[in-house]
């Protein structure tokens, strides 16, 4: 008999509230909903579709995933808490509009405890089918009431993280004529590309899609120089801009990198804690992911609460000071600058708790 995982010692592991496991025989859904922490708001958090090898995986990334979120909600300052949904199945082969209407129903029936859209293996036009259902869902087209391309303010915020690091680092937010490299000009690091030459900064990308890096060679000539995937992190710049995958720094590449920062869009940019603690003791001033990425998560809140562009960008911006006050108390702690992050996300959720213990009203919980 195959040994069962104690799902709740993964659940008092990580600290999750509720973990939801949902099937429809009729479109082979197989998910996995992780509400991690409602403290600040209802469960906010996308829903990935991954041919997991197990249902193991599944939880394990779901729960890590979910818990992330709330350390993300918190430092954006959005009323919500941490969640994510993920979808056992093929993405190309597994998906129908069928299961996402399911999925419709699956959300719907937690009545507004979780809200979720798009994340890997999803796209805004699937959850159209799951709107039809039920309420819950962020990120739609605009088409359908959406508030669209989330990458926009999340290179925004990426922009602002480096202004911060720059006033931090060398006294002024002006990114003139520094160098920075970026790796993956996709969506984020794409915009960012062009924000960047905007500031009159100069560039080195790589990307495993040769035919992108050759066109904004062609498009901004002598300011932007080309370097490999292998390499990209070795180039000696100003700030290294990590805008592909994740686990960019880990064991091997931490001495190999030759920048004075590190602030980028990817997620999870640290391989593990430890290497946030090596990165301070080396002096390489590094912009928490979570906070310089978060653009894209204010976003989608924003839609919940009705659209507004201009709000938005404003609460973009502020990625600015809560990064120069993260880099402070890092100082003044002599800890990680991941470490600070994450001690201001539990500050708040304790004053937001203690707030939430005065009752609404009999009617109004
Ligand atoms: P994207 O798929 O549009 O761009 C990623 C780019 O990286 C692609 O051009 C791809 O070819 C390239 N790439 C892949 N592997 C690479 C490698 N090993 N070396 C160099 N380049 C590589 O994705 P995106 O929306 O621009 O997101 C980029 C990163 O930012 C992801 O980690 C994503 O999770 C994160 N992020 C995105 C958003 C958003 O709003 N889009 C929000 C928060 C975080």
């Amino acid at each position: 008999m195959p040994v069962m995982r104690d799902i709740f010692a993964l659940m008092e592991k990580y600290g999750h509230e509720q973990v939801v496991f949902c099937r429809h025989e009729g479109t082979g859904l197989k998910a996995i909903i992780g509400i991690h922490d409602t403290t600040m708001g209802p469960a906010l958090g996308g829903c990935r579709m991954i041919p997991y090898e197990s249902t193991d995986e599944a939880l394990e990334d779901v729960l890590r995933l979910s818990r992330g979120m709330t350390f993300k909600c918190g430092v954006a300052d959005v009323d919500f808490g941490g969640g994510k949904m993920v979808i056992i199945g093929d993405p190309v082969s597994d998906k129908s509009p069928e299961m996402f209407r399911a999925i419709g129903r699956f959300v719907g029936g937690l009545g507004g405890r979780f809200f979720t859209g798009t994340d890997m293996g999803t796209m805004p036009e699937d959850f159209v089918h799951a709107k039809r259902e039920s309420n819950h869902f962020v990120g739609l087209p605009k088409e359908h009431g959406g508030s669209g391309d989330t990458s926009i303010p999340t290179a925004l915020g990426v922009l602002q993280g480096m202004r911060a690091t720059a006033k931090f680092l060398w006294g002024t937010e002006s990114l003139e004529g520094r160098v920075v490299s970026i790796q993956g000009v996709g969506k984020v690091g794409g915009r960012l590309l062009d924000l960047l030459m905007e500031e009159g900064a100069r560039a080195v990308i790589a990307d495993i899609n040769e035919e992108r890096v050759h066109q904004l060679k062609e498009k901004y000539g002598d300011r932007v120089e080309l370097s490999t995937v292998t390499d990209i992190h070795r180039v000696e710049v100003d700030i290294f801009s990590p805008c592909a995958r994740g686990g960019v720094v880990n064991d091997t590449s931490i001495d190999e990198l030759r920048c004075q920062a590190i602030v980028g869009s990817a997620n999870n940019q640290l391989q593990e804690d430890r290497h946030g603690d090596e990165l301070h003791e080396r002096g390489i001033l590094y912009a928490p992911d979570y906070l310089v990425n978060a653009g894209g998560l204010i976003q989608v809140a924003d839609e919940l609460e009705g659209y507004n562009e201009e709000r938005v960008l404003a609460k973009t911006r502020a990625i600015y000071e809560m990064l120069l006050q993260i880099y402070e108390r890092s100082r003044q702690e002599n800890i990680g600058t991941h470490r600070a992050a994450d001690r201001l996300v539990l500050e708040r959720l304790e004053k937001v708790a203690d707030i939430r213990r005065i009752m609404l009203g009999w009617n109004g919980r």
